[in-house]
């Protein structure tokens, strides 16, 4: 409707019978480019602009202005009702190319519109309309994700009078999950098609988010044209898991309009503009911070709940528990050594140990199960309706699958829990926990890799004024145990790559086994000491270490090395070396290594070192190191008899060997073949190994007597 305002205050009108020279005369009295020419009845017959007088003037030859206005009026004057809007009078006025439109009752022009009017009118009602949308605005106070959809779907049908609604907001990387967000106000189709993505076609901004129909499946259900479809997308915050942004595509339907008329439309497509834009700015912010408080809920590194999270479920558990005098239960899961794992196997692998335990555990807890990482190698599970034994029940199947769970170098985990059950009795949430980390370090003193349930024998701990003192006790002892715990790792960890280092090179298998094996023996043999034989075996354990950064081609090579390709070989107890220095503990067994390829007579590698220079362990190494050699299948040799190696070994005293680690293992050997009934000649490397060393009489190299060339060790 044309306002009051939009209508020019004065309407000057001349007579078909007066002049153009009187009309000229009138308009600049009055002061107005326009005339409404009326009859002598006063209807209106024409109109008559500035524009037609220079017209006329312009192409006149006769003596102008006393020609008849109703020569150069306009006769077929485009005019508009006084109900007309003020859009569609614009619409008119563009249409026609004319600045001035009379509004036109009964004949009689009741007033003229100029082109400044219409735009002062459309200012006006502009403003009316961002007023309104603005109201969307104001009404947005939550932001909570689903609540601002909730505002969202419930105020803006109101701005344009629509009967029903649906926001849909769907993951455009997931086409065939459904809707993540689904905020409906009375929408009938809610239920059906709305669900995949897509489903309902947006309008663009060119049809300006409107349309007078309504799709099938929509008028099926019920939707009513016509209705105005405002396309949204929202980009959220980079994802922790995937580190792409989030994304949000979908739709703010509204239908079952009042019937839009030509001159609504421009307005409807205003608002839908303008609330496109406060909604999309409203829920980017909602997702945001939805997005960003779930994130404080859950662990970055893993996905399960954080501790956050945790605290927030147990408060809420514990105050259900007493209501209703129900029981929970929480565990307190805690990976064993896992300060190795990350020693030995590296961080990246230790962060890799965490995420497949709480997957594993994922995959095990129940539904209602809560899981949090609590600490760095620290989950909880809070069990809401489970008595203690229920979740024990649960933890050892949690313990038995986490063992299945491989590392590289096929190292396993462990993992150690703590259970207990809430007690009513006690206000605080956080004593049930209290009672499950004690059961916790129960569990790591009663040697790790179990489920200990809390018992009463723990309770003084927590009543009594000594938990400090108790605290400092168990970390004590927990830290006593570390270190001899640590080396005992480390070393699975070396004898894993050990093997699965030999199992590249076939002629290589059970090397290192079978020299840890004869360097026992010969150790024992020469009564040693426990300490100096554990040694001993340890540094057998690590001697070929090194050949890690030796080539295949050059290892496993058949036939003879070129003196460059020996060069290479002999880097191994170097490289041994460098692999193992920093690792303090093995400090004496990394020296062994290093020399045990010297020889008595100093021409071995890598320093020359000579008779008793060379460490007692490397010579013993050596000598067990030439034996297997021998009696292996290699590449550049078939294997000898257990006779034929020894003699080489024999004829090799004094020049390559330590001649007392020779004389101990050929009365290790010959001790064997008492005790099984044989003599050297028929003796198996089998009966070696089944027989373990008992000291007996000493017997000289010398006796076994078949002398052979010295062949190579390596
Ligand atoms: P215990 O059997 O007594 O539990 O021995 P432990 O070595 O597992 O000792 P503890 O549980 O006290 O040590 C946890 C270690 O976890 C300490 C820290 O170096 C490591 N850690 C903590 N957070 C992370 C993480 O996010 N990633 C990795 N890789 N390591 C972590
Ligand atoms: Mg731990």
């Amino acid at each position: 409707m044309l306002e009051s305002s939009s209508r020019p205050g004065k309407i000057v009108t001349v007579s078909q019978t007066d002049t153009v020279k009187q009309a000229a005369a009138t308009m600049l009295s009055h002061n107005v480019g326009c005339l409404i020419v009326n009859d002598d009845d006063g209807q209106f017959v024409g109109l008559i602009t500035e524009r037609d007088i220079a017209h006329h003037l312009a192409e006149s030859s006769e003596s102008v202005g006393n020609a008849d206005v109703t020569n150069i009026m306009t006769h077929n004057v485009v005019s508009c009702s006084p109900g007309t809007a003020a859009s569609e009078a614009r619409e008119l006025m563009t249409k026609h190319r004319i600045r001035h439109l009379p509004i036109v009752d009964a004949g009689v022009v009741v007033g003229i519109l100029s082109a400044r009017d219409i735009m002062g009118q459309q200012l006006v009602e502009d403003r009316a309309a961002a007023e309104e949308v603005a109201m969307l605005s104001n009404c947005l106070k939550s932001i909570d994700l689903n609540e601002a959809a909730e505002i969202v779907a419930a105020e803006a049908p109101k701005l344009f009078g629509a009967k029903n609604s649906v926001l849909c907001l769907h993951d455009p990387n997931d086409p065939t999950g459904g809707p993540e967000l689904v905020s409906s106000n009375r929408c009938p189709c809610l239920d059906g098609h709305l669900r995949s993505p897509g489903a309902v076609a947006t309008l663009t901004e060119e049809q300006g988010y409107l349309s007078d129909e309504i799709p099938t499946e929509c008028g099926n259900c019920g939707g009513e044209a016509p209705r105005v479809v405002i396309p949204l997308e929202i980009q959220g915050l980079k994802e922790a898991d995937s580190g792409t942004e989030k994304r949000l595509s979908g739709y703010l339907c509204m239908c079952g309009l009042a019937p839009v008329g030509a001159s609504g439309r421009e307005l409807i497509s205003y608002k839908a503009r303008l609330t496109r834009e406060i909604v999309t700015a409203h829920l980017t912010n909602a997702t945001r911070y939805q997005q960003a408080r779930l994130t404080a809920l859950t662990d970055a590194l893993t996905g399960v709940g954080s501790r956050k999270l945790l605290e927030d479920k147990l408060q809420a558990e514990y105050a259900r528990a007493k209501r209703y005098k129900r029981p929970f239960s929480v565990a307190i899961i805690d990976l064993d050594h896992f300060k190795m794992i990350n020693d030995v196997l590296g961080h990246a692998t230790g962060d890799e140990a965490i995420r497949k335990l709480a997957a594993c555990m994922k995959a095990e807890k129940r539904t209602p199960d809560v899981l949090a990482r609590y600490g760095g190698d620290e989950f909880v599970i809070l069990m809401p309706e489970t008595k203690a034994d229920d979740a024990q029940t649960l933890l050892e199947r949690i313990r038995a699958k986490a063992a299945e769970i491989r590392l590289p170098q096929d190292t396993a985990l462990s993992i150690s829990c703590g259970v207990a059950e809430s007690d009513p009795n006690h206000d605080d949430p956080r004593d049930v926990m209290r009672r499950a980390d004690l059961a916790l370090y129960g569990a790591k003193d009663a040697g790790r890799n179990c489920v200990r349930l809390w018992d009463e024998t723990m309770a003084r701990l927590i009543d009594t004024n000594d938990l400090e003192i108790e605290n400092i006790k168990t970390l004590q002892r927990r830290v006593a145990g570390l270190s001899e715990k640590a080396e005992k790792m480390f070393m699975e960890s070396i004898w894993g790559l050990v093997q699965a280092l030999e199992a590249k090179d076939s002629h290589a298998k059970r090397h290192t086994e079978n020299v840890m094996h004869y360097a026992v023996g010969i150790a024992q043999t020469m009564e040693l000491g426990p300490k100096h034989v554990d040694l001993i075996r340890r540094a057998a354990m690590i001697h070929d270490i090194g050949k890690i950064g030796i080539p295949d081609a050059i290892l496993s090579k058949p036939g003879d090395l070129t003196p460059h390709e020996r060069k290479v070989i002999e880097q191994h107890p170097v490289i041994a070396v460098r692999i193992l220095e920093k690792m303090s503990f093995l400090e004496r067994e990394v020296v062994i290594v290093r020399h045990h390829h010297e020889k008595w007579n100093g021409q071995g590698y890598p320093d020359g070192l000579a008779r008793t220079a060379i460490p007692l362990g490397s010579r013993v190494i050596a000598v067990a190191d030439t034996f297997d050699a021998l009696t292996a299948n290699r590449a550049y040799h078939g294997s000898r008899s257990i006779s034929d190696a020894l003699g080489i070994l024999t004829d090799s005293t004094g020049y390559d060997l330590d001649p007392d680690a020779v004389a101990a293992i050929v009365t290790w050997f010959v001790n064997i073949g008492k005790q099984c009934g044989k003599d050297l000649e028929n003796l198996t490397l089998e009966d070696l190994h089944l027989w373990p060393c008992t000291q007996g009489e000493p017997i000289s190299p010398s006796e076994i007597l078949v002398p052979q060339p010295v062949g190579s060790a390596d």
